[in-house]
C-alpha cells in the first residue's frame, strides 16, 4: 500500500480486504477446530519460549497475512493451551460456539463503544432485553428484571461483578454510618469462596481483619453453615462493628459446593447485609427445571452473578450480573463529566451502563449472548448442560468402580472431584502421589485437569464442559489416568 511519493498509506478498513482476509481467517479457525484433537491439550512450552522465536521490535513495513498465519501455526499454537479441546477438563470450561463466535465477530465488526445509551442505543437496549430473557429462564425474582428498580448488566468477569456490588454495598452503608465507619465494615463468606472476593475487598478498602472467612468441611460438602454466619454476625455486632456484605456460592470453584441461600439470605436480610450470590459456573445449569432448586432462596439476594462465558456457549467474556436496586450501583459508580453529557442521560430517560461498571468503555457483548439464545434456543441449551452432566456421571461411575480411587465430594453438576486413595492412612504420601499423577496425566498431552485441596487432601478436578467433549473422550481420559496411576503405584 503506497502513495505516489512511495510512502506507506494505511487503508485500515477496506471492505474488500476484510472480505478476503476474513474468509481466510474463518477458514483458518475452522481448520483449527477440525484438527483441535491433534494438539497437546496443555501447552508443553517452557517459560520465555516466544522471546526466542519472535523479533525484538515491531516490523517497519507491512507483512502478509500468510506470513502472520505461518507464525501462528509455528510459534503461537505451540504456546496455546486448548481450552476448547474435548480433552480440556481443568478449572471450569470457557465455552465457545459458532453462535458466540459470530456474535463476537459482529461486535468487532460494528466496533462501537457503548458506555452511554446515546453512544449506540441498541447496545444498551439489547443488553437489557437479553438479561431479562435470561433472568426469566433462570426464574429469577421479578425484582431483578429491568422494568422496576432492578436490572442486569454484562460485566467482563465475576471478579468485576463482585467488586461493583461490594462497592455499591459499601457506599450504601457509609451513607448512613458516615465515611469514618469504613474500618468497621465486615464482609462474610465461606472459605470456599473464590479469591475474587478477597481481591474486591482489597480494592474496596475493606480492612483485612474484617473479612470473616468462615470454615467449611466435608460434613456439609463444603457448604457454609448458617449457624456459623449467625454467630459471626452477632459477635461483630456486639463488638460495635457493621456487618455489611455476604457472598454465598452456588457451585464453588473447588468442588461445586452449594450454600443454603434461603437460610443465609434470611440472616443477611434481617441484619441489612447486602447478599451477593456467586453462581459463576453453576448458574447456567439452573435454566434446567431439575437444577433450579440450587438457587432456591435467590429471592433473598441483592445481587446474582453467572458467567455465560463458562458453560453457556457464549465466548469469553460475558459475566452476567443482576441487581435488585440499580440505584445502589449508580450512586456508587456514576460520574457525569461535561464531555459525556447528552439529552437522554440528562433527562434520566435511559440506562447508561458506564455507571454500572468500573471502566468507561464497553463492548457490544450482548450481541453474542443474543445470538447464542436465538441460534440455539433454550431447549437446546438445556440439553447441552444435561449432556455434560451425563458425561460427568459416566466419569464418576468409572472412577468409583476402581478401588485405587475415590470420589471425594458428591458430584452435583459436571465437576468430578476424585483422588487416588491413601494406603495405610498415609495422607502425605497420598497427596504427593496425586500431584504426580496429575502431572503425568497432563504431560500426556491427551487431557488437562487441574487440582484443588479440600480439608488438606489434594484432589483432582475433572470439570466437563468443553463443547466438543463426548463419551469417548471421557473413556480416553480415564484410560490415561488409570495407566499413569498403575505406573505410579507399581513403581
Ligand atoms: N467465582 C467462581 C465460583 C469461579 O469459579 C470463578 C472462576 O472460575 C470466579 C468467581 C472468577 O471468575 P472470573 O474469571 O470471571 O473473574
Amino acid at each position: 500500500m503506497q502513495n505516489g511519493s512511495g510512502k506507506n498509506v494505511l487503508k485500515p478498513m477496506d471492505s474488500e480486504q476484510l472480505r478476503e482476509y476474513g474468509h481466510r481467517m474463518v477458514d483458518f479457525i475452522a481448520d483449527y477446530y477440525k484438527t483441535i484433537e491433534d494438539f497437546p491439550v496443555l501447552s508443553q512450552v517452557q517459560p520465555g519460549y516466544l522471546h526466542q522465536l519472535l523479533p525484538d521490535s515491531a516490523p517497519d513495513h507491512p507483512e502478509t497475512l500468510d506470513q502472520v498465519l505461518d507464525d501462528v501455526r509455528a510459534k503461537i499454537l505451540p504456546g496455546v493451551t486448548h481450552w476448547q479441546s474435548p480433552g480440556f477438563f481443568a478449572y471450569y470450561p470457557s465455552n465457545s460456539s459458532v453462535a458466540g463466535f459470530l456474535g463476537e465477530m459482529l461486535s468487532a465488526g460494528l466496533g462501537i463503544v457503548g458506555f452511554s445509551w446515546v453512544t449506540s442505543p441498541a447496545a444498551t437496549e439489547l443488553e437489557m432485553i437479553v438479561l431479562d430473557w435470561l433472568a426469566k429462564l433462570l426464574n429469577l425474582p421479578k425484582e431483578f428484571l429491568s422494568k422496576g428498580n432492578g436490572g442486569g448488566v454484562i460485566q467482563g468477569s465475576a471478579s468485576e461483578a463482585v467488586l461493583v456490588v461490594l462497592i455499591a454495598a459499601r457506599d450504601k452503608v457509609l451513607r448512613s454510618a458516615g465515611k469514618n465507619a469504613l474500618g468497621k465494615l465486615v464482609v462474610y463468606s465461606s472459605d470456599q469462596t473464590h479469591s475474587a472476593l478477597q481481591k474486591a475487598c482489597q480494592i474496596a478498602g475493606i480492612h483485612p481483619e474484617n473479612c470473616r472467612v468462615l470454615e467449611t468441611d466435608a460434613s456439609t460438602n463444603y457448604a457454609l453453615r448458617p449457624e456459623l454466619l449467625q454467630e459471626a454476625v452477632s459477635k461483630d455486632l456486639k463488638a460495635g462493628l457493621i456487618p455489611f456484605f455476604l457472598c454465598a456460592n452456588v457451585g464453588t470453584t473447588s468442588s461445586t459446593a452449594v450454600d443454603p441461600l434461603a437460610a443465609l439470605g434470611k440472616i443477611a436480610n434481617s441484619n441489612e447485609i447486602w447478599f451477593h450470590v456467586d453462581a459463576a459456573y453453576a448458574g447456567s445449569a439452573c435454566i434446567c427445571p431439575e437444577y433450579r432448586k440450587y438457587i432456591d432462596g435467590v429471592e433473598t439476594a441483592d445481587s446474582f452473578n453467572m458467567n455465560a462465558h463458562k458453560w453457556f456457549l457464549t465466548n469469553f467474556d460475558c459475566s452476567l450480573l443482576w441487581v435488585k436496586e440499580q440505584d445502589s450501583l449508580t450512586e456508587a459508580l456514576s460520574t457525569n463529566p461535561e464531555f459525556l453529557k447528552n439529552k437522554a442521560s440528562q433527562a434520566n430517560l435511559v440506562v447508561d451502563y458506564k455507571d454500572w461498571q468500573i471502566p468507561l468503555g464497553r463492548r457490544f457483548r450482548s450481541l453474542k449472548l443474543w445470538m447464542v439464545l436465538r441460534l440455539y434456543g433454550a431447549e437446546t441449551l438445556k440439553s447441552y448442560i444435561r449432556n455434560h452432566i451425563k458425561l460427568a456421571k459416566y466419569f464418576e461411575k468409572l472412577v468409583s468402580q476402581d478401588p485405587n480411587f475415590e470420589i471425594v465430594t458428591p458430584r452435583i453438576f459436571s465437576l468430578v472431584c476424585f483422588r487416588l486413595v491413601p494406603k495405610n492412612d498415609d495422607e502425605k504420601k497420598c497427596n504427593n502421589q496425586n500431584r504426580k499423577l496429575l502431572e503425568a496425566a497432563n504431560s500426556s498431552g491427551k487431557l488437562f485437569m487441574s487440582h484443588t485441596a479440600l480439608s488438606g487432601k489434594i484432589v483432582l478436578r475433572c470439570a466437563i464442559g468443553a463443547p466438543l467433549t463426548e463419551e469417548k473422550h471421557m473413556k480416553e481420559a480415564w484410560k490415561v489416568i488409570q495407566d499413569e496411576a498403575s505406573f505410579l503405584l507399581h513403581k
